[in-house]
């Protein structure tokens, strides 16, 4: 830390990704990437609008707004489109949140956002299986943010679980983190219709294989989307870049490949699941392109080291309760026939 950086900052404890490192060729099962690539359309709309990179990308990335507006029926008032779906989590908790609360299990991104803004938080427990209780959601009266499904675990609430917790909290946000909606669960994106007080963010990064473009979105009343563009527009107008935002109109007309895709994901979950507890492995029931997984034989952080000393990476998390479990990419059917094959050398 430089003498120069603020007392405010010092005592930051910053998000890590999941590692990326180079030494060698590795299996990578560790950042819920899509394993399929974008199409050849998405690449060559991507690839056209390079020439025009002189030119600023439009600060109110209207076309793509409008694009979006149209695939999820609603107004394109009600769209605020990001750099990736972390900032419109940054935007949300920046622009509404004095305090707010999440579950003691998911997404680690949220109490860095929290820190970084000053803003205080409370971590509700999970239940001995990692569900959220909707009860204890109820008439809180603070602010709330929930991934449906949840991070790392894979597990979602109904949406008229989710309606309960935002009509239960009128005079709160309520912020769901839709990231992994599509590999089988419901989106609320429809109450934000009913609901003033809902802000739904979802991503190109996982479904629609655009990760490495960094573009996510917030749907949400107009009144909300102004205030976020607001706080947008006075850290970084210019947000979304032409390509990305290119890429991501192409994705959006180009919607069977990305469900086909999203189906097969789901097939390979249910794959990956028989073949894992084949190997005595206990799952939690995912609804996204991730499985969290333990096997009484050995611990998270041993099968994590092990599995990376064989080429292959997944996720584990050195946090109390978790440490029994890693938390596994679904790839290709093929890929996971590799990481089976790694797992069943490990325990043998
Ligand atoms: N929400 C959750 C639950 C996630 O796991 C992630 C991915 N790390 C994100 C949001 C953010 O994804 P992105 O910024 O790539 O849209």
């Amino acid at each position: 830390m430089s003498k120069f950086f603020l007392e405010k900052y010092s005592t930051l404890d910053a998000y890590v990704p999941g590692e990326q490192p180079q030494d060698r060729k590795y299996l990578k099962l560790n950042t819920n990437e899509s394993p399929y690539p974008p199409s050849l359309k998405v690449l060559d709309a991507a690839f056209k609008e390079a020439s025009r990179l002189n030119l600023y990308s439009d600060p109110e990335s209207k076309a793509l707004t409008d694009a979006l507006a149209s695939s999820f029926g609603v107004g394109p008032e009600n769209i605020l489109v990001t750099n990736g779906s972390d900032e419109a989590l940054n935007f949300a908790f920046m622009a509404f949140c004095d305090s707010i609360v999440f579950p003691a299990v998911t997404y680690g991104f949220y109490p860095v956002i929290a820190n970084l803004n000053g803003i205080p938080y409370r971590e509700i427990p999970v239940t001995s299986d990692f569900r959220i209780n909707v009860d204890d959601y109820i008439g809180i009266g603070d602010n709330i943010v929930i991934a449906n499904p949840n991070a790392p675990t894979g597990i979602c609430l109904s949406d008229s679980d989710i309606e309960r917790i935002v009509a239960g909290n009128p005079g709160n946000i309520v912020i769901i983190d839709e990231a992994y909606v599509d590999f089988g669960a419901e989106s609320v994106v429809p109450l934000t219709k009913k609901y003033d007080n809902l802000i739904v963010t979802q991503t190109f990064s996982k479904s629609r294989s655009l990760a490495g473009a960094r573009l996510g979105f917030a749907i949400a009343s107009e009144e909300l989307i102004n205030d976020m563009k607001t706080i947008k527009d006075s850290m970084n107008p210019y947000n979304v870049n032409r390509m990305t935002m290119a890429a991501g109109m192409a994705a959006l007309a180009d919607s069977e490949y990305y469900i086909a895709n999203c189906r097969e994901i789901e097939e390979t979950r249910v794959y990956t699941v028989y073949a894992l507890e084949d190997l005595g492995f206990e799952i939690l029931p995912s609804k996204a392109n991730f499985v969290f997984a333990k096997n009484p034989k050995i611990s998270g952080g041993d099968l994590y080291r092990k599995l990376k000393d064989a080429g292959v990476l997944v996720r584990y998390f050195d946090k109390p309760g978790l440490t029994e479990f890693v938390r596994i990419t679904i790839g290709t059917r093929s890929q996971m026939d590799t990481l089976i094959e790694k797992i069943s050398e490990v325990l043998s």
